[in-house]
């Protein structure tokens, strides 16, 4: 009943390590205990500040290149991508998907086996996330549900809806706004089927103020905002034909459908991450390095990227200080 309930079927579901459901089951249903963080000027002012810090220290960035390939060379490595570049040191920051796609043109890594078998020691999990615009946040103005933030979980193949504070730190000013406001539905495992097929079915959901969507976001169909609305009502504890004012805007993505990789990874059935993982993934070979979200004590979450960063960067090629004062690093040996 439990893995119906918490937002995310596929660790329970899956043919997952039974310790990634204990995981959720710990950061879900009880918030208390999970602490929950947001950057106050949004996610972006963290590349952001990442980004002006090294060009600061003089180095550049290339967006929009996909390595291709990785070669050991007597002072370093040679990367192949739309360039060529060379390295005496390199990190790899990319999860399980891509780095299967490198491996099969980067000896270096391919013929690691401890390496490969790490690599293949977590699941691909498909996400999907419908977004749901409206001009006003009708379901906060409304008596009976009076919700500003947070998850709202259900068993129906709805799964989850968040809606969202407009001003986090400012109560007063969050109560009384009513203007422009977003659900977000966020699923997984079969229930992203279930989206899926309603998707796959009649016209694109567009209204007077979006004749279109906005570049790079795909549209509901009409289909799919339909009963996403009839089990939003139900879940917000409205009958089914009550009056509620339709989106002006919706968005539809599976990170897990070309061209976006997997939403988040699981550790398989039987796997040791400390005793398997960690001391194989970080280092393929010398001066050559990984992390990821994928390979991590904390999958599906930032923190978990945050963690192997900071992890790769404490070992000896780079020796900087844990960031962290209870950094992965005390507890795990690479
Ligand atoms: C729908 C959804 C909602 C989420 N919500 C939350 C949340 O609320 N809170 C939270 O903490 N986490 C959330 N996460 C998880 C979080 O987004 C990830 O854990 C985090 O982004 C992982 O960061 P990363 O740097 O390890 O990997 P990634 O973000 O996957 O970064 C890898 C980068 O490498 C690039 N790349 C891949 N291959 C190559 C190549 N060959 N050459 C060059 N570049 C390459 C990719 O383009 C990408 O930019 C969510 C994830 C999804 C999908």
């Amino acid at each position: 009943m439990l893995s119906h309930v918490v937002g995310f079927m596929g660790p329970f579901q899956d043919y997952i390590n039974a310790g990634e459901g204990l995981q959720i089951l710990f950061d879900f249903p009880n918030p208390k205990n999970a602490h929950f963080q947001t950057l106050e000027r949004g996610f972006q002012s963290l590349p952001n500040a990442l980004s002006a810090s090294i060009k600061k220290s003089g180095g550049s960035i290339h967006l929009n290149e996909t390595v291709k390939s990785i070669t050991k060379t007597e002072t370093g490595y040679t990367i192949e991508a739309d360039q060529t570049y060379t390295a005496p040191k390199v990190i790899l920051a990319i999860p399980k998907k891509p780095m299967k796609e490198l491996a099969k043109s980067s000896p270096v890594l391919s013929s690691n086996e401890s390496f490969m078998n790490a690599v293949n020691s977590v699941q691909n999990m498909e996400l999907t996330k419908v977004g749901l615009y409206f001009k006003e946040r009708w379901w906060h103005q409304a008596q009976k549900i009076n919700l500003t933030n947070g998850p709202n979980f259900t068993d129906l193949p709805l799964g989850s809806v968040y809606s969202f504070s407009q001003f986090p730190a400012d109560p007063i000013a969050d109560k009384n706004y009513n203007g422009p406001a977003a659900l977000t539905q966020y699923t997984d495992y079969i229930r992203g089927n279930f989206w899926k097929e309603m998707q796959n079915v009649g016209e694109n959901y567009q209204s007077e103020e979006f004749p279109e969507n906005p570049p790079g976001t795909t549209a509901c169909s009409t289909t799919l905002v339909n009963e996403i609305m009839r089990q939003i009502k139900l879940l917000f504890g409205l009958d089914e034909d009550a009056y509620v004012p339709m989106p002006v805007l919706t968005t539809y993505r599976v990170w897990g459908q070309a061209p976006y990789g997997f939403g988040y990874h699981q550790y398989k059935l039987n796997v040791d991450d400390l005793k398997d993982v960690y001391p194989n993934i970080t280092s393929p070979a010398e001066n050559l390095f990984v992390c990821n979200e994928s390979w991590s004590p904390e999958q599906g979450w930032v923190e978990g990227a945050l963690i192997m960063s900071d992890y790769v960067l404490q070992q000896q090629a780079f020796g900087l200080n844990a960031f962290a004062k209870d950094s992965f690093a005390t507890s795990v040996k690479s």
